[in-house]
């Protein structure tokens, strides 16, 4: 087994500490709460490989490859470790070894796919390539932003394990938030990016954040993913409101928020011409990690919309 792509890595694996700093952020630990599903857990993995106590397998691959790229372990690590290219280098030498398993990438249905090469064309990552007529993912270019899947005509691109983000994940919670009986005083969904704001809310205030009786707050990855299906299944739950935090145009290195931005202007028109007011469905650009912004722009949004009232007119998805 050549483990040099790893070997290098072997001292910035000793610098890790264990504090756990990471894996706060780290939205697949948010979802499972599993450690090998945390940052840390990643880098223990790889720090088993490098000593022979632990063999690649289909599953070691498959925890490197679930990863949204959104950095922000690396940017919370106490002790400076390299997480990004540590795990760039160990999913290159896992797909070497013949362990190339999609976890959170892209994949696409064969079957459906209509080879316009749209998500060719689009992706800002040059993650997919047209080879002989049939589009080819590159696993350690894919950044699991998940803009492709929208801008699929005919919805043939697809993410496995969403952690929670994915449109059908998302549309489980947002109900179970209405529909709990506890909750008389639900009101309002709040998606945001899980690049920027959401992920540099820690555990701590986080929780403080979620536990509003009034909205729930969901993470989307990328603010791109957030369609129009979700908005308005929120709005047939019971929500007077969604809004949609995604990063700033400029900042955002997928190109999704301007994807949202402009599919959300759409749909407020749809909407206005159905005769909901289009104050229920906002966007707020939010730098990356502005706690305080996100707070403001909830908090302002959320005071439109409960002048405004519940929503009483179901709208169709
Ligand atoms: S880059 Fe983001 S999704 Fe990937 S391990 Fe780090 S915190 Fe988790
Ligand atoms: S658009 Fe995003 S999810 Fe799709 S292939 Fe490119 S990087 Fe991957
Ligand atoms: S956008 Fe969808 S249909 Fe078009 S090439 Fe890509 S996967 Fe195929």
């Amino acid at each position: 087994m050549n483990l040099e792509k790893l070997e290098k890595w072997k001292s910035a694996l000793n610098k890790c500490i264990r504090c756990g700093y990471c894996y706060e952020h780290c939205q697949i630990y948010k979802a499972t709460r599993w450690e090998s599903d945390s940052p840390r857990g990643k880098l223990i993995l790889l720090y088993g490989l490098l000593s022979g106590q632990v063999s690649p397998t289909p599953y070691v691959a498959g925890k490197l490859f679930e990863c949204f790229h959104c950095n922000r372990c690396q940017k919370a690590c106490s002790s400076g470790v390299p997480l990004q290219d540590v795990y760039n280098d160990a999913r290159a030498f896992l797909k070497d070894a013949g362990y190339d398993v999609p976890g959170t990438t892209s994949q696409t249905d064969y079957g459906a796919c209509a080879r316009c090469m749209t998500c060719v064309r689009m992706c800002k990552h040059e993650a997919r390539t047209c080879v002989n007529g049939r589009v080819v993912i590159d696993r350690l270019k894919c950044q699991s932003c998940g803009n492709c899947l929208d801008a699929c005509p005919v919805k043939g691109i697809d993410i496995g394990n969403g952690y929670g983000t994915n449109p059908g994940e998302l549309k489980r919670e947002v109900e179970a938030f209405f529909s709990d009986p506890a909750h008389t005083e639900a009101k309002a969904v709040v998606f945001s990016c899980g690049w920027s704001n959401y992920p540099g809310l820690q555990h701590s205030r986080y929780d403080k954040l979620d536990a509003n009786p009034e909205y729930k707050v969901l993470v989307t990855v990328c603010g791109g993913r957030v369609v129009s299906e979700t908005v308005l299944d929120a709005l047939n739950a019971g929500a007077w409101g969604v809004l949609v935090c995604c990063c700033p145009e400029d900042d955002c290195e997928h190109g999704g928020s301007a994807r949202v931005k402009a599919r959300m202007g759409r749909l407020v028109e749809t909407l206005q011409d159905m005769g909901v007011d289009p104050r229920r469905v906002q966007v707020a650009e939010v730098p990356p990690k502005d706690a305080k912004k996100f707070g403001a722009a909830v908090k302002g949004f959320m005071d439109e919309v409960k002048a405004l009232g519940p929503l009483e007119a179901a709208v169709a998805p």
